[in-house]
């Protein structure tokens, strides 16, 4: 915490009647939950680059990389094998394809996110909502770390 403002605190919890000691155990409450934050992130961060690699190997099992768009993905047109004559191959190449696009479009936004909020750590703004610039709740993000809005704005839209 700067100085100009633990300077403030303790001016005014001074003024609230509070000792010296009480406003100083204020501030070690506060320098801990702050340290408690970053373990946090640290763990979610973590749980966001696992996610990353799963996701990205996933979406390489059947799709490929757009060489022109970063983050862009397309699915590959599945390949069942030459030695195959089955008359309806070409439908079931097709039927194959149809199921395997929403997935990959599920897949590729996620992994939009995810990159999204690693980024988000690293420049120190991570957790915010994206809608109304509250904090996102903390058990939103353990359980949904790469969460772009909090509960509220998700449940309004
Ligand atoms: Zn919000």
């Amino acid at each position: 915490m700067p100085f100009f403002i633990s300077y403030f605190f303790t001016k005014v919890n001074i003024l609230r009647g509070l000792s010296l000691s009480d406003t100083c155990q204020f501030y070690i409450s506060y320098v801990k939950i702050k340290s408690m934050d970053k373990n946090l992130q640290k763990q979610l961060k973590k749980k966001l680059e696992a996610e990353k690699l799963r996701l990205t190997k996933d979406l390489r099992s059947f799709a490929k990389k757009d060489p022109k768009m970063k983050g862009n993905w397309f699915t590959r047109f599945p390949f069942f094998g030459t030695n195959r004559s089955h008359k309806d191959e070409g439908a079931e190449k097709i039927e194959e394809y149809e199921k395997l696009l929403p997935i990959e479009h599920n897949l590729e936004l996620r992994l939009k996110d995810i990159n999204k909020a690693l980024e988000e750590i690293k420049k120190g703004v991570y957790g915010k909502c994206k809608n109304c610039n509250g904090k996102i709740n903390i058990e939103r993000l353990k359980a949904f770390p790469e969460a772009r809005i909090c509960m509220k704005c998700s449940r309004r839209k």
